[in-house]
């Protein structure tokens, strides 16, 4: 069998099993097993596949046949520029959550020393890619998963971020350190009842603590919202991540809180993504 008709063969299965991304899914994790980036695979479609390799290959699509996603397999995910490792402890990086960095980059233009806070930083890609961008920023990050900070930790590494990043392990309600001028949050915000009907790659996959946002998915958000508006200093901003029907209900918990809406941002679905606040 050569590459080509393995990575056929295996694009069949998983479009009988109705996964949409069933060619690319296929290429991506023949790379993982050849170790070559998939243009290789195009250009050598002829090359036989020796009997490891493809033992291996089909071990990678069974897993994917039972739903399990491409970059838990791979244990990679880009986000904004660059390469994350990830497992699954941590929550595979959105696209749509670029728009929080974006977001961050544009408030931030003509600012360089600020002490920033992320709360939840799961692989660590938010604040990675920020402090990559911005090179006199410091940030600090926490979670309750002990898991998710190793792998954030792996990531600040890998990208040379170690000396401006600070990592605590702890639940929002019990961190109480520092003031700061940005704090930022992808908090879980599914609804509970909702949980249930995300895809089968996410629902038996994805750590449920870093999605289920409580009974109506703003459990979390009330929490980070509140010990926000205590740790951030006046005129400090709050960026935020929400559900695309979040606004109404998020505005009123940040107004409660003494924040000031500077706007809702839409993502390239044109859903409500991201929302933006200035304590007063
Ligand atoms: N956007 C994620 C999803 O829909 C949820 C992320 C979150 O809860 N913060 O799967």
């Amino acid at each position: 069998m050569n590459i080509e008709e393995a990575i056929k063969e295996a694009s069949q299965l998983l479009e009988r099993k109705k996964i949409k991304s069933a060619l690319l899914d296929s290429e991506i994790l023949m790379s993982k097993v050849l170790k070559r980036d998939r243009k290789f695979l195009i250009m050598n479609s002829g090359h036989k596949i020796v009997d490891k390799d493809y033992k291996n290959f089909r071990k990678l699509i069974n897993s994917r046949l039972k739903r399990k996603p491409v970059a838990y397999l791979t244990g990679v995910k880009s986000f904004w520029k660059y390469d994350f490792k990830i497992n699954e402890k941590v929550l595979i990086p959105r696209p749509e959550t670029e728009l929080l960095i974006e977001k961050v980059l544009e408030y931030y233009k003509n600012k360089e020393n600020i002490n920033f806070l992320e709360i939840g930083v799961g692989s660590g890609c938010i604040i990675l890619s920020i402090l990559k961008e911005k090179k006199s920023f410091l940030g600090k990050g926490l979670d309750v998963s002990k898991d998710s900070l190793k792998v954030c930790k792996v990531n600040a590494k890998r990208l040379g971020l170690n000396s401006r990043l600070k990592l605590f392990k702890s639940d929002i309600d019990n961190f109480i350190l520092g003031k700061y001028d940005l704090i930022i949050s992808n908090p879980p915000y599914i609804k509970n009842l909702d949980l249930k009907n995300l895809d089968d790659d996410i629902v038996n996959y994805e750590p449920k603590k870093a999605l289920d946002g409580g009974f109506d998915g703003l459990s979390e958000i009330r929490k980070v919202v509140k010990k926000s508006s205590e740790l951030i200093k006046n005129r400090g901003k709050l960026i935020l991540e929400i559900a695309h029907d979040q606004k109404n209900e998020v505005k009123k918990i940040l107004e409660k809180n003494n924040f000031y809406i500077n706007k809702v941002v839409k993502d390239f679905a044109k859903k409500d993504r991201c929302i933006i606040s200035t304590k007063i």
